[in-house]
């Protein structure tokens, strides 16, 4: 599994784990992130990629997202760092990467390692560069909601040999360090027992074999949707970036309640009376869950938060462009699934047509 992984995505190193939220903790503990250490990580992505941070008790410096793209945005990351900052973590949002030619020299300035977070984008390209091989650790998923699946699983890939003894290590009891590891730095290590089964391993291997065909088909129906939808001055349709390609993981469209003059949950609920399951926005901003705006994660001292010199800044308005596009603009299509047909596509933006053409009534 870990060679034919490793081979397909051409890095050095794959290190398959029982979910991608195992993969996260075990490349941070890998690159040795410790208490105090701040890692930059975007607002807008599931939990994992951040509170792996937390699980070493490092803390997490929320820079904002891109206003078209929605990953974190390479100025607002450079913006963020500090004398304690060792890392970005960077997630490959919706199906296609985040900007990692800026993110990369960012990186290379300052000396900071980059996770990447590759859960949502199996598939997608960046410079014809596999998607998940672009930070220093990626990381894939294999859950149920995930491009490929095989019911829970994932796998962290890297090029640095000694980050993947590391997470082979963490995945399974640091056992080895007891003894017979040549370096000190494999000794600072708790394992854990983030072991995939044989049996998830050889779903896993099959799935892999149709990841270019599964994508190509979210690709084209994605295609097909943003031909008929790109007509509608008040949806922007998904962008890629320069240089990429997008796997579509979900088709969110950017809503402009004042070009049609009816807010968002007017106009999703009207859509959704036609029979479809479109959601408005994707995470809440992830600093205001309440383990950041209490500030406390572990005990009742506010640790690790308070391992900083200065207290964290995790107030509302820290990130306006990732709150403005959860709590305005952000539609969820939810049409990426796997039985979708492209007549439910087309009936989508029938629908969104209805919607438009009766706005007047809606208001
Ligand atoms: C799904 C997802 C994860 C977690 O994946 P699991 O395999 O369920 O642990 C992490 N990060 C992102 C961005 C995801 O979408």
């Amino acid at each position: 599994m870990d060679r034919k992984w490793a081979d397909y995505f051409g890095c050095g190193y794959a290190v398959s784990v029982n979910s991608a939220t195992s993969g996260l903790y075990a490349a941070v503990g890998a690159i040795g992130i410790s208490p105090g250490d701040e890692v930059i990580v975007p607002p807008l992505t599931m939990s994992a990629s951040v509170m792996a941070v937390i699980g070493y008790q490092g803390v997490p410096i929320f820079a904002d997202c891109e206003p078209d793209y929605s990953c974190i945005d390479p100025v607002s990351v450079e913006s963020r760092i500090s004398k304690r900052t060792k890392a970005i973590v960077a997630v490959n949002l919706f199906g296609q990467p985040a900007n990692f030619k800026a993110l990369r020299e960012i990186a290379d300035k300052h000396g900071l390692l980059i996770i990447e977070d590759n859960a949502q984008s199996p598939g997608a390209f960046y410079f014809d560069k596999p998607a998940g091989t672009l930070g220093d650790i990626g990381v894939f998923s294999l859950n149920c909601h995930k491009a490929i699946q095989c019911g829970e699983g994932g796998v962290a890939v890297t090029d640095n040999q000694e980050f993947a003894e590391r997470m082979q290590l963490i995945r399974n009891h640091a056992e080895s360090v007891v003894e017979s590891m040549p370096h000190v730095s494999m000794v600072n290590m708790v394992g854990q027992n983030y072991r995939m089964t044989e049996v998830h391993a050889a779903i896993a291997i099959c799935q892999l074999d149709k990841l270019v065909s599964v994508s190509r088909r979210r690709q084209d129906l994605a295609a097909r949707l943003s031909e008929q939808l790109s007509q509608f001055a008040f949806l922007k349709v998904p962008n890629t970036r320069e240089g990429a390609t997008h796997v579509y993981y979900q088709y969110m469209l950017r809503y402009s309640s004042n070009e049609l003059g009816v807010s968002r949950q007017t106009f999703v609920d009207a859509l959704n009376a036609e029979g479809f399951s479109a959601k408005q926005g994707y995470v809440k901003p992830l600093y205001l869950l309440p383990i950041f705006q209490k500030q406390i994660a572990f005990g009742e001292s506010g640790n690790p938060f308070s391992l900083k010199d200065t207290a964290p800044n995790y107030a509302q308005g820290l990130c306006p462009v990732s709150e403005r596009l959860h709590f305005e603009e952000l539609i969820c299509a939810d049409l990426m699934r796997f039985d979708i047909s492209s007549e439910e596509v087309d009936a989508f933006a029938s629908a969104v047509d209805k919607v438009a053409s009766h706005c007047g009534e809606l208001k």
